[in-house]
């Protein structure tokens, strides 16, 4: 098809293009006929351009212009000119010009379409994903591809100038159970063989490792097969990374100079040059949760003692049984009012995480306690007041049960208060390092020790002699690096030695025979001179999510599944016809003909 080809794109004209004679390309945004005269905004990757079909045009051209719908793909021939100071658009980069149309071309039509292409699509998830193709086009989706784009390269630019090899590792590989389910691949080769897609490439970057390669970082696709949620999907990337010869603060340091680095380049923010670290234990106590979000304080506290003393049977009851109390200072807000029913919204929070109830009390003025469990506390109030630092207006609540029970159920609660109260600045980006996460978690249903990150993770020292004796009390050297309240990376020094591998797989219940028959070549690249090293995968997902300000990775992925796993547009999964399944060797149980 012959067509004009772009001269210019529809985010280039400015005053200074006036007279210009110019061709653009693009999309039909919108199209408004004032009697006779068309106004059309036509739009691309690159910004809008107003085009205005005249009433001069010859026969031909405006005939053309009536025919025009939304989103038809459109070559238009005109001369730049500037608009009437009146019609001036400030909000359009390209707002002082208009192209005086003198040609047009439709390049291929558009059905009607299911919704319009706004800034951000209103339309339902599934028909977004249905016609992702048009979705995409929304400005709001275009920009965080692009921010996609820009937060790889900048990675990539930086890992590349620190001497990092992007190594690809295989996407077919052996089934290496990582703590999700594996997604496999049937081999026609091998009948009732199978290939798994890796849940990470843990293994293999340990063994690059073994070879030599020093730093290595992949812009690495991983697949778990787990239900979908806002922040997880069956596929996602992760900068995956690791190195050698290094310790624990040497990997933390990089990653600081990496985002720093990143945040600068794509989003114009500085970071702090060192993020906070709390050790797990810190931030289960003070936090409620192993990932605290930092843009707000509001911390928990320890009212052990204060608890003791008072008169409260249920907290004494509890510290009898090896329980712990804690407390929240709720602080007085304009935004909600501290009712019985909003007291009980708080108390249904800290109920998900197993709470049995939620006690509170008000701080009225000159250091008294009104309400609740006030009565309990009777000659206390000074004390109580000043170990919250609260005042008069502000509520108190507490949770009295097993520790970590008591920590998760009021971090629940420290959440929905910081949320209800607006004590979240969206602008903020705050980042943290946990550190000195428990090795070992013990898996009640299973009956046994489980890795509490994956089995390759080094115990500090101090623990090597008690591993087996006492796993709980076993801590790693393991770290997550934490952003806005989500789990945005983690990583561990590795072990490299087999004897000690071999003990982990066996405190997680794998005897040596099982290890090698399933980790055989990891335990054999470790014969032949393994150097120390360690690493951590940052999930690329996830952290675009929050630096676009969104609440679902979804957001951020050109072609994501929906909450279903469904793709809604090209329809995956699918059947397979009887000839391929018979060429893998498979026969389905009970085939399913429900679509
Ligand atoms: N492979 C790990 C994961 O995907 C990250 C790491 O330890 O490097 O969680």
């Amino acid at each position: 098809m012959e067509y004009k080809q772009r001269t210019v794109t529809c985010g280039q004209l400015r005053k200074s293009d006036v007279g210009n004679h110019v061709v653009l390309n693009g999309w039909v945004h919108r199209n408004r006929n004032h009697g006779g005269i068309h106004f059309i905004n036509l739009r691309d990757r690159y910004g809008i351009t107003q085009v205005v079909v005249g009433e001069s045009v010859p026969p031909a051209v405006a005939e053309i212009a009536e025919k025009l719908h939304l989103e038809y793909c459109i070559a238009v021939e005109g001369i730049v000119q500037a608009r009437p100071d009146s019609m001036i658009n400030a909000e359009m980069v390209t707002g002082e010009i208009e192209v005086e149309v003198t040609n047009l071309q439709i390049l291929s039509t558009c059905d009607p379409i299911p919704f319009m292409i706004d800034d951000e699509s209103d339309a339902k998830e599934d028909t977004r994903l249905r016609y992702r193709y048009l979705d995409l086009r929304s400005k709001g989706m275009q920009k965080r591809i692009r921010l996609r784009h820009d937060f790889i390269r900048a990675i990539r630019e930086f890992l590349s100038n620190r001497d990092f090899y992007e190594i690809e590792t295989p996407t077919l590989i052996r089934s290496t159970p990582e703590g999700a389910r594996d997604f496999v691949v049937p081999s026609r080769l091998y009948a009732g063989k199978f290939y798994a897609l890796p849940q990470s490439p843990q293994l293999l970057k340990q063994i690059l490792m073994v070879s030599g390669f020093d730093k290595y970082f992949q812009i690495a696709r991983c697949y778990r097969d787990e239900d979908a949620r806002g922040d997880r999907q069956l596929e996602f990337t992760q900068l995956d990374l690791e190195m050698s010869f290094v310790n624990r603060d040497d990997v933390l340091s990089l990653m600081e100079e990496l985002f720093n680095d990143v945040f600068r380049k794509v989003m114009q923010i500085e970071l702090p040059q060192h993020f906070r670290r709390l050790s797990w234990a810190e931030a289960m106590n003070t936090y409620g949760v192993d990932k605290p979000d930092l843009r707000y304080d509001l911390p928990l506290v320890d009212v052990v003692d204060i608890a003791k003393d008072s008169t409260f049977g249920t907290f004494k009851a509890v510290l009898e049984a090896g329980g712990v109390v804690k407390a929240l200072r709720a602080p007085a807000s304009t935004e909600v009012a501290f009712t019985r029913k909003y007291i009980t919204a708080l108390e249904d929070a800290a109920k998900v995480y197993g709470a049995k109830g939620l006690a509170w009390m008000k701080v009225g003025a000159n250091n008294t306690l009104e309400g609740g469990v006030s009565k309990f506390f009777a000659g206390q109030e000074t004390t109580l007041i000043k170990r919250m630092e609260a005042s008069a207006g502000d509520m108190i609540v507490f949770v009295g049960d097993q520790w970590k029970k008591t920590c998760n159920s009021l971090g629940a609660v420290r959440t929905k208060l910081a949320r209800d109260l607006g004590l979240i600045d969206p602008k903020v980006f705050a980042f943290c390092w946990i550190i000195d996460f428990p090795l070992f978690e013990f898996n009640e249903e299973k009956g046994h020790w489980e890795a509490a990150h994956h089995m390759f993770s080094m115990p500090q020292t101090q623990y090597l002699d008690s591993l087996e004796s006492d796993p709980g009390s076993a801590i790693g050297d393991l770290y997550d690096l934490v952003l806005n309240g989500y789990e945005v990376a983690s990583g561990s020094i590795r072990i490299h030695d087999v004897e000690l591998q071999k003990r982990i797989f066996r405190i997680c219940n794998i005897p040596d025979e099982v290890a090698e028959e399933r980790f055989g070549f990891l335990l054999n690249a470790f014969r032949y001179g393994p150097p120390p090293h360690g690493g951590i995968a940052p999930g690329i997902d996830r952290m675009l999510m929050i630096m676009a300000g969104q609440t679902s990775i979804k957001e951020v992925i050109a072609f994501p599944k929906n909450t279903a796993a469904i793709s809604p547009m090209d329809e995956a999964p699918s059947y397979i016809d009887q000839a391929q399944l018979d060429e893998l060797h498979l026969c389905i149980k009970q085939p399913q003909q429900k679509d």
